[in-house]
């Protein structure tokens, strides 16, 4: 039966779980739209704003009920999951056609290590829930369980990493999902999970092993008329769970046996691809402070922190770059560091001021400590500022706008720090130039990242090296205490 305005339940669950930094994500972490808040985000350049534009063109009847997005961070307390499925049955009717849900897909909570899973059973427990069709959009980063592809009738991934097409990944699932609706076809997902688990700077889809596996995603889906989505999920390995790691899903109505030898390829794929030899190697703070020093080029050189990947999780106040920064007395350089205390004890100074802060250090026990330093004042604003990249990898969480909480800027000798309230990853240039702060005419700047912040650094970098140092995204996962997830050894 087809209604020609189908009622479709739309809501949105959205972390990226870290279990191995040290604090907990709660519900104050959380963004939270309700109803007719989550409408406000039409258009905008959020997966949410995406599906909403999609739903007024195909003339949807959009039931939105109740939208929580986070950062990512510690591992999610259970009082989240349950504070949010006790929202979900207001906007419910048994009479819906559809369901739609924006999620990460690598999702943690204390009691609950497959959330999405989780969730997605308990929308089949829901009076008519059983048999409408459930269909969403998922980060690229997700760990897919068997139980998500059981409950959901289509799930879509991102296909770029840096996630420039969170939001056109969005419209690809809520066009499927019309697809469904107009056709009354019904499609399964099924999942291919492998025994790879990589680091989030071998997930970039510029370079192999994501490129050539996209790549073969793209050919299945348009030689097989039965495929209507090919994913590739990377996985997030500081999500420590069963799940954790690399699969594939396809999504369509094709027979078993055709989804099977789509998904031998993609694994036969990404096993070959595994053993080559990663493009990204990280070098020693050593060989970073005489490269800066000694063979320093024209233009900006981009010193990559991974350890303390802020898309990843990460605190943002790992001191071991800003510690080489400062060691090598490096000119015109710049680092950002998540310190809302040296925010709070800067707040009553006059700008020019000096005053010695303990910068830095406290939100990962990883960390030698804060770094005790001589400061002069140089500005302070209300952090706030709108992203210049609408395509920005920010974008998928943040939407247009994103707010540093509370900053102060500071110099010590060479060096300027942002120091922010907020966690900020750094994927948008708009971050400093909100702050007069210009990278591409700095010598060096800390970039607290994997791949993600390429999209905006590569353009205006002369070179980027990645810094071994300590923190809770290290490369080396055999350093990490997994409890769960099989890290090869
Ligand atoms: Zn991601």
């Amino acid at each position: 039966m087809l209604a020609s305005s189908p009622q479709v339940f739309v809501a949105g669950l959205f972390h990226e779980t870290h279990d191995f930094v040290d604090a907990p994500t709660g519900l104050g972490d959380f963004e939270i739209r309700r109803g007719e808040e989550m409408l406000a985000c039409v258009g905008d350049s959020s997966p949410l704003g995406g599906v909403l534009e999609f739903a007024r063109e195909a003339g949807w009847q959009v039931l939105p009920s109740v939208d929580y997005r986070a950062m990512p961070s510690g591992t999610v307390g259970d009082e989240v999951i349950e504070a949010f499925w006790t929202e979900v049955p207001d906007a419910w009717s048994p009479d819906i056609d559809a369901v739609y849900l924006v999620l990460h897909g690598a999702m943690t909570a204390s009691s609950t290590p497959d959330v999405e899973g989780e969730i997605l059973r308990r929308f089949r427990e829901l009076p008519g829930g059983g048999d409408v069709p459930i269909f969403g959009v998922y980060d690229l980063h997700a760990n897919i369980s068997p139980a998500m592809c059981e409950h959901a009738d289509a799930l879509v991934a991102y296909r770029e990493n840096p996630h420039s097409d969170a939001r056109e990944a969005a419209v690809r699932a809520a066009s499927l999902l019309d697809r469904c609706l107009k056709s009354g076809e019904r499609p399964s997902l099924s999942l291919r999970r492998t025994s790879l688990i990589w680091i989030p700077s071998r997930t970039g889809t510029v370079t192999d092993p994501m490129n050539a596996l996209e790549r073969l995603a793209r050919e299945l889906e348009s030689a097989h008329e039965k495929i209507w989505a090919v994913n590739v999920a990377a996985g997030f390995a500081y999500s420590d769970t069963v799940d954790t790691g690399v699969s594939f899903q396809i999504v369509g109505t094709a027979t078993d046996a055709e989804n099977a030898a789509a998904l031998d390829e993609l694994e036969s794929l990404a096993i070959t691809l595994d053993a080559i030899e990663p493009e990204i190697a990280e070098i020693s703070p050593d060989d970073a402070i005489a490269l800066l020093r000694d063979h320093p080029v024209d233009g900006l050189t981009v010193l990559v922190e991974p350890s303390d990947n802020i898309g990843g999780g990460a605190p943002g106040d790992m001191t071991g770059l800003f510690r080489i920064l400062l060691g090598g007395e490096i000119e015109n350089a710049a680092v950002c560091l998540n310190d809302p205390e040296s925010v709070a004890q800067l707040s009553n100074h006059a700008i020019g001021d000096r005053v010695t802060l303990s910068l830095g250090g406290k939100g990962s026990r990883l960390d030698p400590g804060p770094v005790p330093l001589d400061v002069e004042l140089l500005s302070r604003s209300d952090g706030h500022f709108a992203l210049e990249d609408p395509k920005s990898h920010l974008a998928s969480v943040a939407g247009d706008r994103f707010e540093m909480g509370p900053c102060a800027v500071v110099r010590h000798a060479g060096i300027i720090i942002l120091l922010t309230s907020t966690r900020t990853p750094p994927f948008d240039l708009g971050q400093w130039r909100s702050q007069g702060i210009h990278p591409e005419t700095l010598t060096a700047i800390v970039v607290k990242a994997a791949v993600a912040h390429r999209r905006v650094y590569d353009p205006i970098a002369a070179r980027m090296l990645w810094v071994t140092t300590p923190g809770p995204c290290t490369s080396d996962l055999k350093s990490l205490p997994f409890r769960h997830a099989k890290i090869a050894t």
